[in-house]
């Protein structure tokens, strides 16, 4: 199926009401500050729903449109886009709306306006385009290992898909590459045909950092709204025993992520943090046209030679950034008051239609 041409949503974009916008996402994911932040700066919010998962919608007060379906990915279906597009509705990505919704379907069939660049999803979810993407830019980015069969220090090793760290493993030998697969088929956090698939790189060691960038394609310029930092079990559980125990309960030391917590960059590392977001955002203008637009996060660690090493990006709102719904200690730097991610993708969006350059943000 061919992609949706670009002029189909700028005219579905030319029937709208420009006075009367609703901000609509999936409700999961990290959608309660962008509904909050949308209201906040008077837009009409509404909620793509499932069955059942209306509660916290609901309690935290934050949809006024609500678009019940019976599974996440029904979003993409003729009577919900018809609805939205009704409700002249911006969609504002995150991560389970692209799982849910498809990235093939939102390439070819989801005609309804999104804030930011719908091209650019795919080179967050295929590691050689993500990796090409960061070379080209000149990020620093971990090294890659190309057969288990090369493998000299410590890797760590991982599977296709957002999986959240799942079925991950460090190995420092291809021996414990092959024990650990057998180990991780085992408990079936892979299959068969992920083997081949398997990416090894470098093992940073070294504390994580989530940086959570805002291109505001109007200003052409890269804001750093927030950092959050993840929980994961186990890794982060092994801390809580002693070092004689961790030799036996650390073989099969897991990387899932369970949480996340907001951190600050000590000041010296800030240059270099702005660095890796102005060189990613001037990379994906050049291979991605018209590059970030919105939200983006690069997942990174830093090493005890203070270097910052990107092993991961979101091309679209993180997870991480419900980390600060009220506000993080750089948006405050900002905006004088607490502003979160959704926030600021709704002032962008009011500010879009207020300079009538409301196409120039929207794909
Ligand atoms: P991801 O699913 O890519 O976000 O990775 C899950 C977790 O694995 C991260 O939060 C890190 O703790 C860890 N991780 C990923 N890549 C590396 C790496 N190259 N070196 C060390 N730890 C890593």
């Amino acid at each position: 199926m061919s992609k949706i041409d670009r002029q189909e949503i700028l005219d579905v974009l030319d029937g709208y009401d420009r006075e009367d916008i609703t901000i609509a996402t999936l409700g999961s994911h990290s959608s309660l500050h962008m509904f909050q932040g949308a209201k906040a700066e008077g837009f009409r919010t509404a909620v793509v729903c499932e069955k059942g998962r209306e509660v916290p919608y609901k309690r935290f007060n934050v949809a006024d449109e609500y678009i019940m379906v019976d599974k996440f990915s029904d979003i993409v279906t003729d009577e919900v886009q018809d609805k939205l597009r009704d409700l002249n509705s911006i969609v504002f990505p995150h991560g389970s709306f692209v799982a849910y919704a498809g990235l093939d379907n939102i390439e070819t069939i989801f005609n309804v306006p999104m804030f930011g660049n719908r091209d650019i999803l795919r080179w967050e979810a295929e590691r050689d385009l993500e990796r090409k993407l960061m070379t080209e830019s000149g990020v620093r980015i971990p090294k890659k290992i190309t057969n288990p069969s090369k493998i000299d220090g410590t890797v760590m090793v991982k599977f296709p898909g957002a999986r959240g760290g799942r079925g991950y493993f460090v190995a420092n030998s291809t021996e414990e590459f092959d024990q650990k697969i057998e180990s991780m088929l085992e408990r079936k956090w892979i299959e068969e045909k992920d083997i081949k698939n398997a990416h090894m790189e470098e093992y940073v060691l070294g504390c994580n950092y989530c940086i959570h960038y805002f291109f505001s394609g109007l200003k052409d310029e890269v804001e750093l709204l927030g950092i959050d930092s993840r929980y994961e079990s186990t890794i982060d559980g092994l801390v809580r025993v002693p070092a004689r125990d961790q030799l036996d309960i650390g073989v099969n030391a897991s990387y899932v992520v369970t949480g996340n917590h907001p951190v600050v960059l000590r000041e010296s590392l800030l240059p270099q943090a702005f660095d890796i977001g102005d060189k990613i955002t001037e990379g994906a203008k050049e291979l991605v046209p018209p590059g970030f637009n919105g939200p983006f996060c690069m997942q990174t660690l830093v090493n005890d030679d203070l270097e910052i090493v990107v092993f991961e990006m979101s091309a679209r709102s993180d997870g991480g950034t419900n980390t600060f719904m009220n506000g993080s200690a750089y948006s405050y730097l900002y905006y004088g008051e607490p502003l979160s991610m959704g926030r600021r993708m709704a002032l962008e969006i009011k500010k879009g239609i207020a300079d009538n350059r409301l196409e120039e943000i929207i794909t």
